[in-house]
């Protein structure tokens, strides 16, 4: 079957060709985007990525295109059109069409929305979760507004291809101080030797990611003890656990640092309850 693409109010084959080529988002990679998890037909956190939506949008100061009702059935009849129920949908918003000039467009453009859907494993991805998974580490290059989920994601995508070269599921990325900031497409946790569970703080270092923010309320719910702070490369290696957070990945356990193993190099057990909490439901 095609796979249908939402194309600025059409359904599309996937293929065509429906983009100008003088999208800024194209041009200037000017516009940003959103990932949803869909589990068994059911957009998970669609609340919280509709609000960071809307924050990166007033950010770099493209309208909302549509409103949130709109975009809501947009989102579901793309999915439903690629008849998926288990799927990642993603969103594309950027500033529009326009003769290029690094500036913004002198008149007021339409903003480009974009959505496709495709199918997501969910079997794939109980298996990576019990083996765990590998990371190599890589030096933060990006800009700093990592808060905005822009498209402008060239440091990300060179630091996952590091990762992907050398085997690994992904690359943590190291800030000037030697502190790891996030991986290239997830949030970085770990779980000190005195079970403490430990993320970044949400600053413009890094994005505040949905499943990030779900698995907080779920850590809360469990009376689990929890500090939001940076941890340097040198921690991550005496942890008792590591896992990474994301849409895609829910929460994977990750097994080895630049080879070297975390704890006896399983999957440890804070992660799999995290993991088994967010797929049961709890705290959507
Ligand atoms: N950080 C980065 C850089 C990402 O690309 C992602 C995935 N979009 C995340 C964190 C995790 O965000 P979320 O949990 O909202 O998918």
């Amino acid at each position: 079957m095609a796979r249908i693409a939402y194309v600025n109010g059409r359904y599309a084959p996937i293929n065509d060709p429906a983009i100008g080529i003088e999208d800024r988002g194209f041009q200037f990679a000017d516009g940003v985007y959103e990932v949803w998890l869909v589990k068994g037909g059911v957009f998970q956190d669609h609340a919280g990525h509709m609000a960071r939506l809307k924050r990166s949008l007033t950010e770099l100061r493209i309208p909302m295109p549509m409103s949130e009702a709109s975009l809501d059935i947009a989102l579901a009849e793309t999915l439903r059109r690629n008849r998926l129920n288990n799927a990642l949908v993603y969103l594309q918003v950027t500033r529009g069409v326009a003769k290029r000039d690094h500036a913004f467009p002198a008149s007021p453009v339409r903003p480009t929305i974009v959505i496709t859907a495709r199918p997501l494993s969910m079997a794939a991805s109980e298996k990576r979760a019990e083996t765990g998974i590998d990371v190599i580490t890589r030096p933060d290059e990006r800009w700093k507004r990592c808060d905005i989920k822009s498209v402008s994601l060239l440091p990300n995508v060179l630091a996952k291809q590091a990762a992907r070269e050398s085997g690994a599921y992904e690359a943590w990325l190291i800030d000037a101080d030697g502190f790891i900031t996030e991986g290239s497409s997830s949030n970085a946790w770990i779980v000190t030797p005195e079970g403490v569970l430990v993320t970044r703080k949400a600053d413009h270092g890094i994005l505040n990611g949905v499943t990030r923010l779900r698995i907080m309320r779920i850590a809360k719910s469990l009376g689990l003890s929890f500090e939001e702070r940076a941890f340097s490369l040198e921690e991550a290696l005496s942890a008792r656990e590591a896992f990474i957070s994301s849409a895609s990945s829910l929460v994977m356990p990750v097994v080895r640092v630049d080879g070297r193993p975390i704890a006896n190099g399983a999957p440890g057990s804070l992660a799999s309850a995290l993991r088994e909490a967010y797929l049961a439901g709890a705290e959507a």
